[in-house]
């Protein structure tokens, strides 16, 4: 699938959830139930493309987050989970990118647009391992207060069965997997997976390659814990890293680099507006965001709602 239609469909998606943000909240809860229902309805359409990064490491991408597979005799170990709608497709891609008996499913966080499928992969026969923050909300109902969502707890068969607290290393397949728990950044739920030997590096949503990305202010994510989290990546990868956002095409330490000096300069405007005593609809109408606006403001997040979180979370 080309490039450009897996972004149409991805502003198509943030495009709904950019105007449920701006709704009235009496419109929100017929709106909210419209915004999973399209993701999902969206995600039963888009192919699985599948991207070879190492012998036996891929990216798989759709509708969802950035998803990766390590095949081999040992088991499959996939992480993310895209869309419920999204697992024939994605179980068909998987089978055919190689060997092995289905195993594991890692979760870089709870959000659904990469846990959703959790519950089509558990019944294909795969555990579920992740931080323990993320079984803690995918087993409560949640709210994402900046797309008017209200989401009920996940069901059993899509929760996690296993859980580590900092770290968790995984031996398979001839390589060895770090699973690292980052202080809360996108949320207090993230994680990020080395491929030590491959040398892949799955960051989950403290990446979004290319625009401003979405911190969940309301599960924990901080525009400092951002940063925070970029510099502990930054510190690991070397330049022939190959590394996995969130969102967005597949990176590299550069281009991780450029995402953290646009988070440090924006995050040291907005804090000097606010130290001056500035509201936060005063320190957006001074548009701290506007050197950066060109080449990222495309995708989910507007420079408004984004210098929004970067004041509130500062
Ligand atoms: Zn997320």
């Amino acid at each position: 699938m080309p490039a450009a239609l897996t972004r149409r469909h991805f502003l198509r998606t943030t495009a709904a959830l950019s105007a449920a943000a701006a709704l009235a909240p009496r419109q929100l809860f017929a709106q909210q139930a419209d915004m999973v229902a399209q993701s999902r309805a969206a995600a039963a359409k888009v192919p699985i493309k599948t991207t070879k990064l190492y012998d036996n490491v891929f990216l798989l991408q759709g509708q969802g987050g950035n998803m990766a597979l390590q095949t081999g005799p040992e088991g499959k170990i996939l992480i993310d989970s895209s869309f419920s709608t999204a697992a024939p497709a994605l179980l068909e891609a998987i089978s055919k990118a190689g060997e092995g008996p289905a195993y594991t499913l890692i979760n870089t966080h709870w959000h659904f647009d990469h846990t959703d499928g959790n519950e089509a992969t558990h019944a294909a026969g795969y555990r579920i391992l992740a931080h323990e923050n993320t079984l803690t909300r995918l087993s409560t109902p949640q709210v994402i207060k900046a797309f008017g969502l209200s989401l009920p707890a996940a069901p059993a068969g899509a929760r996690p069965t296993a859980t580590f607290g900092s770290t968790f290393h995984l031996h398979k397949n001839g390589d060895t997997l770090d699973l690292v728990h980052f202080d809360p950044a996108h949320t207090d739920t993230d994680i990020y997976i080395h491929f030590q030997k491959a040398d892949v590096l799955h960051l989950g949503d403290t990446f979004f390659n290319g625009f401003y990305p979405f911190i969940d202010e309301g599960t924990g994510g901080t525009i400092h814990g951002m940063i925070h989290a970029n510099e502990k990546a930054l510190a690991l990868a070397g330049n022939s890293t190959k590394i996995i956002p969130g969102h967005g095409p597949l990176g590299d330490k550069a281009a991780l680099q450029s995402f953290h000096d646009m988070l440090s300069a924006i995050r040291d405007k907005v804090a000097a507006l606010k130290s001056q005593g500035l509201t936060e609809k005063e320190a957006a109408a001074k548009k701290p965001t506007a050197d950066f606006d060109a080449t990222w403001a495309k995708g989910i997040m507007s420079p408004a709602a984004f210098t929004g979180i970067v004041y509130r979370t500062v």
